[in-house]
């Protein structure tokens, strides 16, 4: 089973499916490879360090991250070679070629990514959004083998049939109030590794996020003792908002039809941990219920 986490930052994946790749890598042994496709350089949020330092400490942080979580992790590169600039990402022809490529690389049966956003009370971070819709874009053309031979020349006359993998979109923090799920997968028992592979991304959590969170507080922890405190009590606000009392850590996943058709019993096989007394399959089957409607 293979699962490719596609979103927009460094440490972006450790906040909305870090359990899920654990426990899945725990659970299912070497039937699962897990891949982790930052879109951005990393080169924007920071306070006090310049850009170019700032996104050489944070890609050292996410291969710090991916050796404690032992997923294989990828910056993305546009078919020029470039990473895509963070604080400003947009849908462009480059942006859409290059997750074209990186999926029908991998191969992968399931692509995490963050949701559309459709509600106007929602927040957004541009990044986020943009990565969310250059990859439901690009769902369909996965399968397409020449939607992007400009950008990445291959013989036109060969065509090889690639595997179009169901989309699901991942719990968004900035998203605020209009977050929703299907899925409600307990994590609990990836809590500490998940908290270690978050705690590699210092220059977020000791600098920059309590920087950019005045005024509201955000202590800066000072031992992963501390923080593992603090992810506990996330935990247990994120999954209040969600209407579910526990203070476990569980990630919320919403399913799409961007990809391929997802069929419900598959995935609840696949995908280890799910909590089938606090997520919404019922409302689920009926959602993606094809027979016609009276
Ligand atoms: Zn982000």
């Amino acid at each position: 089973m293979k699962i490719q986490n596609i979103h927009a930052h460094f440490d972006d994946f450790e906040f909305t499916a870090g359990g899920l790749f654990t426990i899945a890598r725990e659970r299912l042994g070497s039937a699962f490879t897990g891949q982790v496709i930052v879109c951005t350089d990393g080169r924007a949020g920071h306070q006090f360090r310049t850009r170019e330092e700032t996104g050489r400490v944070r890609l050292a942080e996410q291969q710090e991250s991916a050796r404690i979580g032992k997923y294989d992790f990828k910056p993305l590169r546009l078919p020029d070679g470039s990473l895509p600039r963070e604080a400003c990402l947009q849908v462009t022809v480059p942006l859409c070629a290059a997750i074209w490529k990186t999926v029908r690389d991998f191969q992968p049966d399931y692509v995490i990514c963050p949701p559309v956003v459709s509600d106007p009370l929602s927040g957004i971070h541009v990044d986020h959004v943009a990565v969310a819709d250059a990859v439901r874009k690009i769902s369909y053309m996965i399968n397409v083998p020449h939607a992007f031979t400009p950008e990445y020349p291959a013989d036109e006359t060969v065509a090889i049939l690639t595997k179009t993998p169901v989309v699901l979109n991942a719990f968004d923090e900035y998203n605020k109030r209009t977050n929703t799920f299907d899925l409600a997968v307990d994590c609990e028992d990836a809590f500490n590794l998940v908290c270690e592979m978050s705690w590699a991304h210092r220059s977020q959590i000791t600098e920059w996020l309590p920087w950019v969170a005045s005024p509201v507080p955000w202590p800066v922890p000072k031992d992963i003792a501390e923080w593992k405190r603090m992810r506990r009590a996330a935990y247990s606000e994120r999954n209040a908002a969600l209407g579910i009392a526990s203070d476990h850590l569980y990630e919320y996943f919403s399913v799409t039809c961007w990809g391929a058709e997802p069929d419900v019993d598959a995935l609840l096989k696949d995908l280890p941990g799910i909590d089938l007394k606090r997520s919404r399959i019922d409302a689920l089957r009926k959602r993606l219920d094809r027979s016609p409607k009276v």
